[in-house]
């Protein structure tokens, strides 16, 4: 088949990966003129900066596995073993780590000595983690109900919940469901010892985008596809600047407005539930600053909105504000001023340090998720020929790297089962 991808994100990539291993010719179109949707990269005043910084974890394995089949695995770092640091206002370190115990006992040696919760706190999220795991389902709609039945105070959502659990899910707890938050803390902790071990790119993310499209037929970067109509031998894409495209088959790997814009009536196809996404955003402040490595790899910072910093080289810090919320609005100067002060104040080899440039990415539609229990969109259509997939579509994931992956094989694999015409 000659089979259309609209979308080069992560999602639209995976599909096109996937469907060329199946033997298909593959055409990729994107509306941009990047390639690796939110999870790319760009230059700033003559610096590549990634559209925020991205982390997987060791248990996203579609994502590895992806990673392996495009070989990027070089221009990836994984950790050893979960290792995080959690720095507070005061100058105090705490680690969470991996032992060699199974789990999910291989946290406990790190969280017992762990300073930033008293006795009391630790027993509580105790409970919780034992709750989460020996419950089969939750009985709350969202998170935020949840830790309020597992007994979860201020102190233990703001050294634990808060730092681990925001970034991961990008959403205030009371929008986000219970089942899949708990979803993602089983996957991470309680399941296996090496589950949790952080990885990141060591390059700009376009440039592992690039080395996927490299793998595909063709790849047409600005151009925006405006429709999606059957056709008698295919599926016909409208394209922004008025030509007509027929292809045997397509993958829609947009994001939900999008689908329902090309699709004009996505009940027709049997696409369901997209109006009931809601976008959240997240924030990046680049920082560069004259007094090289701050000694550690990536920290979480408590009680302050700028939620990690990574050091991407040395001297250079990228702070990601996850479920960025007021922090959106924040004038660019204010905000690169303000994320300064709050590293200045969190890492103290840094407080004698000058900033030398700054920049902010902002990503208002950083991740997609659907109202608290309701469902999320499946990839296959009615029409066997068209296929949608996304991070924010039904793979069980939160909208992750790992998600859009998965959706992507799903729909390449939907798309591939399409009877002969
Ligand atoms: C700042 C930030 C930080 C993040 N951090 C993490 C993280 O740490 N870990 C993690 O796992 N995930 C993270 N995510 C989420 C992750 O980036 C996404 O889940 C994933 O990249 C989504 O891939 P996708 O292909 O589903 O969608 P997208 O990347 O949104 O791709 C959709 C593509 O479709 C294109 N498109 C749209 N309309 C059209 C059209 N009409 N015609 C043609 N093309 C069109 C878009 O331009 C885009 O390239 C983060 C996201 C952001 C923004």
């Amino acid at each position: 088949m000659r089979v259309a991808v609209v979308g080069a994100g992560l999602a639209g990539l995976s599909a096109g990966v996937e469907l060329k291993e199946l033997g298909h010719q593959v055409e990729l179109l994107e509306r941009s003129r990047l390639l690796g949707g939110r999870a790319t990269s760009f230059e700033i005043d003559g610096i590549e900066v990634d559209n925020g910084q991205h982390v997987f974890l060791f248990c996203c394995k579609e994502l590895l596995r992806f990673i392996e089949r495009c070989d990027f695995e070089r221009d990836v770092y994984v950790q050893k073993r979960f290792e995080a640091l959690v720095l507070d206002r005061n100058g105090t370190r705490g680690w969470l780590r991996a032992s060699p115990l199974p789990p999910p006992l291989h946290l406990f040696p790190s969280f017992v000595r762990y300073p930033h919760l008293s006795a009391d706190g630790k027993v509580k999220i105790v409970n919780a983690l034992v709750a989460a795991i020996t419950e089969k389902r939750a009985p709350e709609a969202t998170f935020d109900r949840w830790l309020q039945r597992t007994g979860q105070t201020p102190e233990t959502r703001r050294a634990f919940w808060d730092p681990f659990f925001i970034p991961a899910l990008n959403a205030p707890f009371d929008r986000v469901s219970a089942a899949d938050a708990l979803f993602t803390l089983k996957t991470a902790f309680t399941g296996s010892v090496t589950a949790a071990r952080f990885g990141y790119a060591k390059v700009p993310l376009a440039h592992l985008a690039a080395k996927a499209a490299a793998k595909l037929d063709a790849v047409q970067l600005q151009s925006g596809i405006v429709g999606v109509d059957p056709a008698k031998n295919g599926v016909a894409l409208r394209q922004a600047q008025g030509d007509t495209v027929t292809f045997d088959a397509v993958v829609i790997a947009t994001p939900p407005r999008t689908v329902a814009k090309l699709l004009g009536n996505p009940a027709q196809y049997g696409v369901e539930h997209l109006d009931t996404y809601a976008a959240y955003p997240i924030l990046d402040v680049h920082l560069w600053h004259d007094a090289g490595s701050a000694g550690f790899d990536f920290a979480a910072a408590l009680d302050s909105p700028l939620q990690w910093i990574f050091e991407k080289s040395p001297g250079y810090l990228s702070c990601s504000f996850s479920a960025a919320g007021e922090s959106m609005t924040m004038p660019t100067a204010d905000l690169e001023a303000f994320a300064w002060s709050e590293v200045r104040a969190f890492v103290p080899q840094l407080r004698e340090a000058k900033l030398v440039r700054s920049a902010v990415t902002r990503n208002p539609e950083a991740t997609w998720l659907p109202q608290p229990g309701s469902p999320r969109t499946r990839t296959q259509t009615t029409h066997p020929r068209i296929a949608v997939a996304g991070s924010w579509t039904d793979t069980g994931w939160p909208d992750t790297m790992e998600s859009a992956v998965r959706s992507g094989i799903a729909a390449a694999r939907a798309v591939e089962r399409a009877p002969c015409t």
